[in-house]
Formats: C-alpha cells, structure tokens, sequence
C-alpha cells in the first residue's frame, strides 16, 4: 500500500503590495495529512481532525484539487485522503491552500511525480476555486513551491520562485472571528487610479528587489499597499494599533495575511520578531477577542514528508 504523512504549510498571500501575486510559505504553521493510493478508483475524504469541513470529495477543496490532477493522469488511479486540521478556515493563512497544495503534492509524489511544480500550482487552484470563487494561486504556489513566490501572469500560468533572504521571519496574529475570503473580496472596488497603480507596482518592483538582493530596509519599504489594504482593514478589529506597535518594536513591514483577519509582520531576526509578538499580544489582550500568534521561519521547501 502506498501512503504517505505530510506537513501540509500555511501560507502568507499578497504581502501587502502584491494582491493575488505574492505569497510566501510559513514553517511551524500548518496541516498534517495521510494520503493513500488505493485499488479502487475515485477520491475519498475519509477522516477530518480538528475543523467541521466537508467528508464530500467535491466540496472538500483537497478532493477537488485531487481529481483535477486525476483527471489529466494517463492512467487509473484511487485516493484515499484523511486530514488533521490546525489552520483555522477563513484565517487567512491559506487553510484551504494548505488542503489543496498537499493533497496534489503528496499524490503526485505517490504516482512517481507524473507533474510538474507549476502543474500542480493549476490542480491546487482548482481547490481555491471551491472556497472562494476564484481560482487564485498566491497561496498555492508558496505552499507547493516554497519560499516567497510570483504569480506572474494567470492566462498563462507562469509562476515564479523569488529567493528567501535567511534571516525573515513572520509573525502572525489571528483574530478569533471568520472573515470569508468571498466577502473580503466583496469591500474591494474594482477600478484604481493611475497614481495608485504606479505606487502600488514601484513596491512590488522594491520587494522582489529587495528579496534577490537580502536588503532588508528596501523589503521593508516596499511592504505597502496603497489599494487593497485601507479598504480590507476596516474589517479587522485594532489593525492600526497592530501594525504601528511592530514598527515601533523593529519590524520591516506588516500587513494583512491574504484577506484577513490574520494579519503578518516581518522582522529580521527571530528576536525582533518575538518583540513584535509580545507588543501585538498586548494590544489584542485589552479587546474581548480570542486569539493565536504564531512565529515561523520561511519555509523554502513547501510540503514536507513527516513519515
Ligand atoms: P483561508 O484563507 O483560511 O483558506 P478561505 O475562506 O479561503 O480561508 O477558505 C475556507 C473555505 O473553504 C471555507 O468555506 C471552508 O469550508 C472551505 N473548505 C473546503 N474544504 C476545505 C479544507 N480541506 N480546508 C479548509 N477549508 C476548506
């Protein structure tokens, strides 16, 4: 019997300046799942731990993701998933993109790799389709390629892996409340100024820059958003707060995590980053709210074999 134990990462999408093309793949955050090839064809969910998701393969997005990749399999095949949930869904750390990536990640690892990375970015986002409507990659491709990734074009596909500068590390708060990915999409106009568009795409220029060439300083400039984030923060409660307190403590940048309400920071450096955590701890200690801070290095592998 073919079967495999994975670390299914979580995943930051947009990274402020670059909605739905950045992303990048957290460490210590994650999902665990049991992926078994199976003599009888067709694709099952056959235990969740930890989340009410669907036991359904065609609405679970890890069923989904796994018969879009049957589907242009030359060859028959079954598939047995079981998953064990630690990312919340609708955290905005990409729980979906986790179920998704892994799923397609560990099955084409059990067919001998028939696909490629940037095929299975496509399976993967079949997956996104389900939980949000859009077929978006820039949680997928980070959980699947590792590291800090570029959605360079959707039609075509063209995915790009950006280098990871050693010392990053994330710090991430999320909020005890639900905001679906489709209604965080719902508060955003469609149109954007030219003044907009050029400050937005000279910061996503900076923090690829700034990636290739580990400096620091220009990734933390560049990690602004002038579009998307006024309109999305509204959405999450101390925000403001959140984000002033990790500069004022050291960090280069800090954003919302894909479409909330999990917001990111980036520090160098593990201590900086554990600054930034205690000083968003206490800001979110005097609300009412229940949350989780996570610490993470970048992961640069994507999905990894456990056993
Ligand atoms: P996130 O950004 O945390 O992934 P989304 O809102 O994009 O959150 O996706 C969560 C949605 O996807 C929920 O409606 C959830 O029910 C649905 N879903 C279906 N299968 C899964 C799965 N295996 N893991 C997580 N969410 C799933």
């Amino acid at each position: 019997m073919k079967r495999i134990k994975i670390f299914a990462p979580a995943t930051v999408a947009n990274l402020s300046c670059g909605f739905d093309v950045l992303g990048c793949c957290l460490d210590t955050v994650g999902d665990e799942m049991i992926i078994t090839l199976s003599s009888k064809p067709g694709v099952r969910i056959t235990k969740i731990q930890g989340a009410d998701l669907p036991l359904d393969a065609k609405k679970n997005v890890a069923g989904v993701a796994v018969e879009a990749l049957l589907l242009k399999y030359n060859g028959t095949a079954g598939v047995d998933i079981e998953i064990y949930k630690k990312i919340k869904a609708g955290s905005g750390i990409g729980s979906s993109a986790a179920s998704s990536a892994g799923a397609v990640w560990a099955v084409n690892h059990l067919l001998n790799n028939p696909f490629l990375p940037h095929e299975l970015v496509a399976f993967a986002m079949q997956g996104e389709k389900l939980a949000s409507g859009n077929a978006h990659a820039d949680n997928v491709a980070p959980a699947l390629l590792g590291g800090f990734t570029l959605v360079r074009s959707y039609d075509p596909l063209d995915i790009v892996k950006l280098h990871t500068p050693q010392d990053l590390v994330m710090t991430i708060i999320h909020p005890q409340i639900e905001v679906k990915t489709s209604d965080a999409r719902s508060v955003i106009k469609q149109n954007v100024t030219l003044k907009q568009a050029i400050h937005q795409w000279g910061n996503v220029g900076g923090l690829i820059s700034g990636l290739f060439t580990e400096d620091y300083e220009l990734i933390g400039r560049s990690l602004e958003d002038v579009i998307i984030e006024p309109m999305r923060s509204i959405l999450i409660p101390e925000f403001k707060n959140v984000k002033k307190v990790a500069i004022q403590q050291g960090a280069l940048g800090c954003g919302i995590s894909g479409s909330g309400p999990s917001i990111f920071a980036l520090s160098k450096g593990i201590d900086t980053a554990t600054k930034v955590a205690e000083a968003i701890r206490q800001v979110y200690a005097k609300t009412a709210l229940d949350f989780d801070i996570h610490i993470s290095k970048i992961n640069n592998q994507g999905v990894k074999i456990i056993s």
